[in-house]
């Protein structure tokens, strides 16, 4: 979508300075004219089909959106493939043509599955579930939503997994179910407070007063109706407040206030539409029978009930409820099988992940414990294991000491941290010649280092030290430490077999002494 706008912005237009009519002769143009890319001219029609459907031309937003899949293809489009099935659906649902909305259902679904959307596919299953809601069938309901149950923890939208449960919660109540329902309920109310969704939480309350009123407890049924909160403006708060009235109604005539009553469904009535919304108008008027039958006007009754039959047997003529039967339910346990071979692989990747970076963590906590963090050498406690090591397999080795020479007035005359950086490029140089020779370097302490040749020869050991005492000889310390150069005493010695290090030690220093009493920047053996 980003490189759609650069490109519009591009050609001199501003997307944010149309609206209605405008808006939608502005993405037409868009589309002929700067789209490049199938994905880009469906983005056009879905922007124009959201305009169309602001200004309630219902059926050219369905047109929109199906020439926005032409558009669209996949694998690489199938998230917003999804997400306009789903518009879509609720659009068809809203027209009354239930059965085109089913097919978006049943293909989102499969799509879904197939590209591993979770959430996409609950909404196809709820979808399902709505119809056969609205069809009156609400045990079938129920059993498709409780087909997500196995997923609910993989569903990652909150208010999704909150939607679904109140899906849920409404048929235990139409069913009255009451224990399940009040289980439901609690954890809806605990979910709610993660969502803060001013229609979900009023869709709460509004099932609470009706389970209220089903365990005949009016005034707390009354109080809780009374509490709800819903920011007006779109379909589902319209929905919300309308019911809201309904159960008011209900629950006013229960406690004995039929007339008041009268004068909120008479409120409730000039809002729903029969046409628009088939399912509220069902429930006014089965609302409105209800009561009047409490009060006595059988009459009024009777034909409140006969509204409510007609667009019953409307709902019931429209809704593909075959089509809804065993079959399809089956159709979604293979793929919740399907799911939860996808989930149970993200989970075992995300496992080995896990575990892959306990071992990484591990093995750079033990490189921490053994390297000295100034020149990333080993340091002493990785020597003792080494040579323990280097006894236990009786390999033979030559041991070097090297000493830098007068450290101590680099440090006095250039500072410590000048000083810091002589050890290090010292300990560079140790790495970098001694890398490829088979050798282990270890800073000893201070300005002093060792390096282990394992199956050495003295003459092998005291050429690489004569080597690397040259290098640092002519390095460029120019740089670091100006007019005064830097220079390194070295000490060799082979250990003996059956001799304990201490010893070899013993002997190396005393040669690193000779080195250092003949004038240092030289190698001596013992
Ligand atoms: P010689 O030629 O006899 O080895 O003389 P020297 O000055 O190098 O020897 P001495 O052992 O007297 O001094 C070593 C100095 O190294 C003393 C200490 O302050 C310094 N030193 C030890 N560790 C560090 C370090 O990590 N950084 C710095 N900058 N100095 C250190
Ligand atoms: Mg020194
Ligand atoms: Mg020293």
């Amino acid at each position: 979508m980003e490189q759609l706008l650069n490109k519009i912005t591009d050609s001199g237009l501003d997307p944010s300075s149309v609206a209605g009519e405008e808006a939608i002769i502005f993405w037409n143009h868009v589309r002929l004219h700067i789209a490049t890319t199938g994905l880009e001219r469906a983005q056009c029609f879905i922007i124009s089909a959201e305009y169309r459907s602001e200004l309630l031309q219902v059926q050219a937003s369905i047109d929109e959106l199906r020439l926005a899949l032409e558009q669209l293809s996949l694998p690489q489009d199938a998230e917003v493939i999804l997400s306009v099935r789903n518009s879509l659906s609720e659009r068809l649902v809203d027209t009354g043509d239930y059965s085109s909305a089913l097919a978006e259902y049943i293909s989102s679904s499969s799509i879904a599955v197939e590209h591993g959307f979770i959430d996409d596919y609950v909404l196809s299953v709820l979808g399902m579930g709505n119809l056969c809601d609205a069809y009156g069938d609400h045990n079938r309901a129920l059993r498709y939503y409780q087909k997500i149950d196995s997923l609910d923890h993989a569903i990652s939208s909150r208010s999704l997994r909150l939607r679904y449960k109140l899906y849920m919660l409404s048929c235990f109540i139409e069913l009255g179910r009451i224990a399940a329902a009040n289980d439901l309920i609690r954890e809806c109310e605990e979910l709610s407070i993660l969502v803060s969704d001013k229609i979900l939480t009023g869709q709460i309350h509004l099932y609470q007063a009706k389970l209220f009123r089903l365990q005949k407890k009016y005034q707390e049924a009354l109080q809780t109706v009374a509490n709800v909160q819903y920011a007006a403006g779109n379909v589902h708060s319209s929905w919300l407040s309308n019911m809201v009235r309904l159960e008011l109604a209900h629950c006013l005539s229960s406690v004995g206030r039929a007339d008041v009553a009268s004068l909120v469904l008479h409120s409730a009535a000039k809002r729903i539409k029969d046409h628009s919304a088939p399912i509220l108008a069902k429930h006014l008027y089965d609302s409105t029978s209800a009561i009047d039958e409490h009060c006595g006007n059988f009459q009024d009754a009777l034909k409140n009930q006969k509204k409510a039959y007609r667009i019953e047997s409307d709902l019931m003529k429209n809704i593909p409820i075959s089509e809804l039967g065993a079959s399809q339910l089956r159709r979604l346990s293979r793929f919740e099988l399907q799911l939860k071979l996808i989930l149970s692989e993200i989970e075992n990747r995300e496992l080995k992940e896990t575990t892959e970076s306990q071992k990484n963590t591990v093995a750079q906590l033990q490189q921490d414990v053994f390297t000295d963090p100034l020149t990333n050498l080993h340091n002493r406690r990785w020597l003792d294991v080494k040579l323990k090591d280097l006894l236990l397999h009786e390999t033979p080795f030559a041991l070097m000491v090297i000493d830098i020479d007068h450290f101590k007035s680099i440090n006095d005359e250039l500072s410590h941290l000048v000083g810091d950086k002589a050890i290090v490029n010292v300990s560079n140089e140790l790495a970098t010649y001694f890398r490829f020779r088979g050798a282990s370097c270890v800073r000893f302490g201070g300005e002093e280092f060792l390096v282990i040749l394992e199956k050495s020869t003295l003459e092998q050991a005291q050429m690489h030290a004569e080597n690397y005492r040259e290098r640092i000889f002519q390095f460029g310390w120019h740089d670091i430490l100006g007019e005064r150069g830097l220079t390194v005493s070295l000490g060799i010695t082979l250990h003996r077999e059956g001799e304990n290090t201490q010893r070899t030690f013993y002997r190396a220093d005393k040669a690193l002494y000779r080195a250092k009493a003949n004038g240092r920047n030289q190698v001596c053996t013992e």
